[in-house]
């Protein structure tokens, strides 16, 4: 099963994404992850992007397809996978579909005001990735394991507006795009990720008995 999770920066998908995989035991490909994780170790690749993620802008669709493409070639993503803030642009999308199929796409929608709210209130552990909010959380460390928390460079307020101004214009085109090859489920982002997991897992549970019912009949 190879899902995208889609959505505006901070509508909740990576925590969904590692609900999603502890579920249904399909690897996470989040091209922001493998980006930061470039950026953190220095790589040439790293250098490049660096800025580019700072001021909120997309990196080119070369690179990402490139990086994509190299990722979901892996073994453990043999059995399905799911991509995490990518595609993110039209031809992102096209890219894709000229590697592999895709069998769900899940939009979490999630107003602007509150993803707003939630970035740039977000802090996070860089031990243990736990993540915070200031909202609810008033300690400068981490509960778990004591390291000093901080915060996204890319969760300033200003960037925040950058992005998400960016995907109004890049990324919104990519809901008419999977509608029309109805494979696009709508999620309303909930108070809380484990509330908002109950109505993901019920959209995956529903596709695949769907999918099961569809090979019994061809039998
Ligand atoms: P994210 O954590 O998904 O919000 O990604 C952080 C940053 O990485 C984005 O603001 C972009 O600069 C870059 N990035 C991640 N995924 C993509 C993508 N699919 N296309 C272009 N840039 C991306």
């Amino acid at each position: 099963m190879n899902i995208i999770l889609f959505g505006a920066p901070g509508s909740g998908k990576g925590s969904q994404a590692s609900r999603i995989e502890e579920v249904y035991g399909i690897p996470n490909v989040s091209t922001g992850n493998l980006f930061r994780e470039h950026v953190k170790n220095k790589t040439e690749l790293g250098k490049q992007v660096e800025e580019i993620m700072n001021r909120g802008e997309l990196v080119s669709n070369a690179i990402v397809l490139a990086m994509v493409k190299e990722r979901i070639s892996q073994p453990d993503c043999k059995n399905g996978f799911m991509l995490d803030g990518f595609p993110r642009t039209i031809a992102q999308a096209e890219g894709l579909m000229a590697m592999t199929k895709i069998d769900l796409v899940i939009f979490i929608e999630c107003p602007f005001i509150e993803i707003e709210r939630r970035l740039t209130t977000r802090r996070l552990c860089p031990t243990c990735s736990e993540i915070y909010s200031t909202i609810s959380y008033f300690k400068p460390t981490c509960a778990k394991c004591g390291s000093t928390l901080y915060q996204r460079d890319d969760d300033k307020v200003t960037v925040v507006r950058k992005r998400l101004n960016v995907y109004q214009t890049e990324s919104e085109p990519l809901i008419d795009f999977y509608s029309k090859q109805k494979k696009m489920v709508r999620v309303i982002s909930q108070d809380s990720a484990d509330e908002t997991f109950k109505l993901v897992k019920k959209e995956i549970d529903k596709f695949l008995s769907s999918q099961r019912k569809e090979k019994k009949a061809k039998k």
